[in-house]
């Protein structure tokens, strides 16, 4: 069974194996595993981390020669490889990942808090080397092998993803949670598959259900929506910065990456707010569509803004109201039905994109 096993060939092999014996449906009616990570250490003493939504999956001690080490459990969530032995002479080298059928290479990565760069762990980015303990992260995975999965032949790191299931991305994007609401929101969008989503969190309610942030994180990004909600152009810069800053650690004490993306409350900013955000390493980002969700909005009518959304475009909805969890099924029945899928905000255009 090893030969048979080794490398993604054999992996594929067994896959289509096992789906042509009927077990496939089984086997992978969420998601499924499949993750192989190609690694070595330095002096080969170097454990790492396979972490999948927050969790970790798999741990391995590397050797000084490039091998593939796979984890084929179910998962789901943003990729993390986590270097965290750091010691004198010891560098984790991470080649590359490869999930969903699909290679991607530690050096198109731009999140990487192990490499060291400008004097300091976690001052660069685009490296296969990890000299500090940190983690390098993946991209987001969910339902794969299956034949039905929202991400499976596209990322933004790949070069040869054909994209043939998907004709463009829009950003599926939820206000002021983590709430009590999450929980049946987040079982919605996983039983249709409309996945990844970015949540736009309140830190207070984050430090409030620090817990529901890995439940978040395993269908989406989550990213920062202000700490207390306040109109924050009545604000000063300091209170401002604040704001942001205190959500930004609520949010990372949760397990969570820093973020990358804020949505002020109620769309509002000035160049107190730019600053600040800049300052902080956000990008501001509203939306291009309105579901009205705030606004008392029937089901149908959240639907209906949905169906309105083109590639590239952002819609506001809200963790908290019954009509928009009793939306998500028809949006993404209508989403499907035109070739768009769920993507992820890029951070430097404020586009929704491939996640
Ligand atoms: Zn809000």
């Amino acid at each position: 069974m090893k030969s048979f096993l080794s490398g993604n060939g054999g992996i594929l092999r067994l896959i289509a194996f096992l789906c042509a014996t009927s077990l496939c449906a089984e086997a992978y009616a969420q998601t499924s595993g499949g993750i192989t990570v190609r690694a070595r250490g330095v002096s080969g003493s170097e454990h790492i981390n396979l972490k999948v939504g927050g969790v970790t999956v798999a741990n391995w001690t590397l050797t000084t020669s490039l091998k593939d080490y796979t984890y084929t459990g179910t998962a789901a969530g943003d990729i993390q490889v986590q270097y965290d032995n750091d010691a004198t002479g010891r560098d984790a080298i991470i080649d590359y990942i490869f999930v969903n059928k699909e290679t991607r290479q530690a050096e198109n990565m731009s999140y990487n808090t192990g490499v060291y760069g400008n004097g300091r762990c976690g001052g660069g980015s685009y490296s296969e080397t990890m000299s500090c303990s940190g983690v390098i992260g993946f991209g987001y995975t969910y339902d794969c092998f299956s034949g039905n999965c929202n991400s499976s032949s596209t990322s933004s790191s790949s070069s040869s993803s054909s994209g043939t299931r998907c004709s463009g991305y829009v950003g599926i994007t939820f206000d002021d949670g983590p709430s009590s609401n999450t929980n049946t929101l987040i079982n919605q969008l996983k039983a249709n598959s409309l996945v990844p989503v970015t949540w736009f969190n309140k830190g207070q309610n984050v430090a409030n259900n620090g817990s529901l942030v890995a439940l978040e994180r395993s269908v989406g990004i989550v990213q920062n929506h202000s700490y207390t909600h306040p109109h924050l152009t009545s604000l000063s810069y300091q209170q401002i910065y604040n704001e942001l800053n205190q959500t930004n650690q609520a949010i990372q004490n949760a397990g969570s990456p820093k973020p990358s993306v804020l949505r002020p409350p109620y769309g509002e900013s000035n160049a107190n707010v730019q600053q600040a955000a800049q300052a902080l390493g956000l990008r501001l980002v509203t939306w291009d569509i309105d579901s009205k969700d705030w606004n008392g909005a029937s089901t149908a009518a959240i639907v209906s803004a949905a169906g309105q959304l083109q590639n590239g475009q952002i819609i506001l909805m809200h963790d908290g109201y019954a009509n928009t969890n009793n939306a998500i099924a028809q949006i993404a029945a209508s989403l499907k039905s035109k070739g768009l899928c769920p993507g992820k905000i890029d951070p430097s255009t404020g586009r929704a994109v491939a996640p």
